[in-house]
């Protein structure tokens, strides 16, 4: 079966604001064979790059996009067409948007193997993997802790068992900070798990004395308090404080993930699919984590693609545990249709074969950017 065109998908809101919202823009990949079988992709990246990336016609040896690489090639051999990206691409690769670019692809190829095979992808990355994945409900904090109470109560009245809240206002000043948290807390219960996403703004020093500040709100993990390749400081914090440390969904190549798995030895680490190579990439980073018993929990605030992919990719993990980002953006919540419900803090997963994904034409056409 063999791939006949590689399409980038680009959406994006009519009106971008300035906050750290990563669903006002979007792009997805689909992957088209002579069979008629097709697969989707989500790209975590700058989408106007991973575009390009993807686009780019050919001039000359390497001086052309991914799509060019793949285009011809045959939809099974996932392996082969990961090593042509690698190797097609090496005058702009191998990391940061190249790698981006090619998860939504290795991942729109999944989906094509799992609709090949009849199995839904979570089959085809472990022999025991499960139908249901605990999530935490992913917003960012409002401007001011006051404004918690309304959302926090919804997540409860809808049965999270855990929730996140990131970015915003968090970082230069710890009164509020502590305000933020304390005020979560408070209208979460003691109950809930309670993740902080510190939106990488502190450095070591900071974030340890956050960490004296907050541990008594009983934080299940404290989120990206660093540079995300500052290995040293990851590693001090991680021997050092009571709060678990999560960190990894900014990395893109394997040496990387090896440098904060192995030598920062953070307990938590989040590789994100639409940007890490998707599952293919996904499978050997978890390998990594299992060597010191760091728990792998995916990066996931985009659409529905990178949704279903994620709850695939946790549902073979040994310790199942996905995000489910509820930020409001309608890319996040229309822009694909799929049969994975919400219960009691769980996602069931259909056994639809590959991804179980299609896109919802209506709010595709209204966003999409030509
Ligand atoms: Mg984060």
């Amino acid at each position: 079966m063999k791939v006949t065109k590689v399409e980038a998908l680009h959406f994006r809101l009519p009106v971008v604001r300035e906050i750290a919202d990563g669903t006002q823009d979007c792009l997805l990949v689909q992957v088209h064979t002579d069979a008629g079988i097709t697969g989707l992709g989500e790209v975590v990246s700058c989408s106007y790059v991973a575009r390009a990336v993807i686009e780019a016609p050919r001039s000359a040896p390497f001086r052309h996009g991914l799509a060019a690489i793949v285009e011809g090639m045959f939809a099974e051999e996932i392996e082969l067409a990961t090593q042509e990206m690698i190797d097609g691409s090496i005058w702009y690769g191998p990391g940061g948007v190249v790698r981006q670019a090619m998860s939504g692809i290795d991942m729109a190829l999944w989906d094509i193997r799992g609709k090949i095979l009849g199995q839904p992808v979570r089959n085809l990355l472990s022999q025991t993997a499960v139908n249901q994945v605990p999530c935490y409900a992913s917003v960012l904090w409002p401007d001011q802790p006051e404004e918690i109470t309304a959302s926090a109560e919804t997540f409860l009245e809808q049965g999270y068992q855990a929730v996140k809240y990131g970015w915003g206002p968090m970082g230069p000043d710890p009164a509020l900070d502590e305000s933020l948290v304390a005020s979560a807390r408070e209208a979460l219960g003691t109950e809930i798990d309670l993740m902080v996403d510190a939106g990488r703004v502190w450095d070591v020093e900071t974030a340890y004395s956050r960490v004296e500040q907050l541990k008594k709100y009983d934080l299940y993990w404290l989120e990206e308090p660093l540079n995300p390749y500052d290995i040293k400081g990851y590693r001090e914090l991680s021997a050092n404080s009571s709060i678990p440390i999560a960190s990894g969904e900014a990395l893109t190549l394997k040496k990387d993930f090896k440098q904060l798995i192995i030598q920062s030895k953070v307990p938590i680490v989040q590789p994100d699919l639409g940007r890490v190579g998707g599952f293919s990439a996904g499978q050997k980073i978890d390998l990594l984590a299992q060597e010191t018993g760091s728990r792998a929990v995916p990066h996931a605030f985009g659409t529905g693609v990178l949704l279903a992919a994620s709850t695939q990719w946790a549902a073979a993990r040994q310790k199942p545990l996905t995000e489910f980002t509820r930020a409001p953006s309608p890319l996040a919540q229309e822009l694909v249709l799929h049969d994975i419900t919400f219960k009691d803090g769980m996602l069931t997963l259909p056994d639809t074969p590959g991804l179980g994904v299609t896109l919802n034409n209506h709010i595709a056409e209204k966003y999409r950017v030509s």
